[in-house]
């Protein structure tokens, strides 16, 4: 059985491993969680799978565990990325969580020609990852990338990656969501921001020989609620919900 609190480490992690805390770890389990020396925890690194260890110091500033035994394999989500252009601070966490949580396997904030933002704090985005997931059982975290102009992103298009385009142009329209470069095969979805694209943007994703254009319903969906839209209806056509 996996202990309550899991914790995300940089460290490896294996059969009698010693696993260093570092101060926020420390302050996290001994000072918030109250946990001594005793306590067992879950501990996973985005690549070892999840380990059961004991805590076998607890200091103000630092700590020591130790594995135990492994508690789950390494899961990796789908090769799904969520292309998004960020929005205001708070709702742009939220993207990042729920994509976490949903299993995207990484996440690009893009800079689109209405982008409300020229600048994202990738390193806080990222902890909002790594606290999704310790959250939701995952053994793996996406990693999120800087951000980047979609022109510059779809200049470097990878040939086998389909794109779920999400078209705000084709509201109301049905769900077109169709099967394409067969299982396991790398995606993306591409979310645009609160203003939409421009039509010069709608053009070259419409022109891309990956892209699926897609329709989310018969309702403009704001761009946070688009993103768990999109994720939930991709996970059950294509990725590891079905
Ligand atoms: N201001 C725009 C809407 C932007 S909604 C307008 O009024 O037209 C933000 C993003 O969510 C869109 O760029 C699109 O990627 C996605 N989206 C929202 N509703 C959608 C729908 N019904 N179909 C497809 N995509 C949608």
């Amino acid at each position: 059985m996996s202990a309550k609190i899991r914790l995300y480490v940089e460290h490896p992690l294996g059969a009698g491993q010693s696993v260093p805390l570092d101060r926020d770890q420390a302050h996290y389990l001994f000072g918030v969680m109250r946990q001594a020396v005793g306590g067992q925890v879950s501990l996973f690194n985005g690549r070892d799978g999840e380990w059961r260890a004991d805590i076998v110091e607890a200091g103000k500033r630092q700590g020591l565990l130790q594995c135990q035994d492994q508690t789950k394999p390494l899961m990796l989500p789908p090769d799904l990325w969520l292309v998004f252009a960020p929005i205001k601070k708070a709702r742009t966490d939220f993207i990042v969580e729920k994509a976490a949580e949903m299993g995207a396997a990484r996440i690009l904030p893009v800079q689109t020609a209405f982008t409300n933002s020229d600048r994202i704090r990738r390193d806080r985005l990222q902890a909002h990852a790594v606290e999704a997931a310790e959250q939701c059982g995952g053994t793996y975290v996406p990693e999120v990338a800087e951000l980047q102009k979609l022109s510059r992103v779809l200049d470097h298009w990878p040939q086998d990656r389909q794109l779920m385009f999400c078209d705000e142009a084709e509201v109301g329209a049905a769900l077109a969501l169709t099967t394409g470069g067969g299982t396991g095969a790398p995606w993306a979805i591409v979310i645009g921001p609160e203003g939409g694209f421009s039509e010069s943007e709608r053009k070259r994703l419409h022109a891309l020989p990956q892209s699926h254009v897609v329709s989310l319903g018969p309702r403009i969906l704001r761009a946070d609620t688009a993103v768990v839209a999109a994720l939930t209806l991709w996970q059950q056509c294509h990725g590891d919900w079905r």
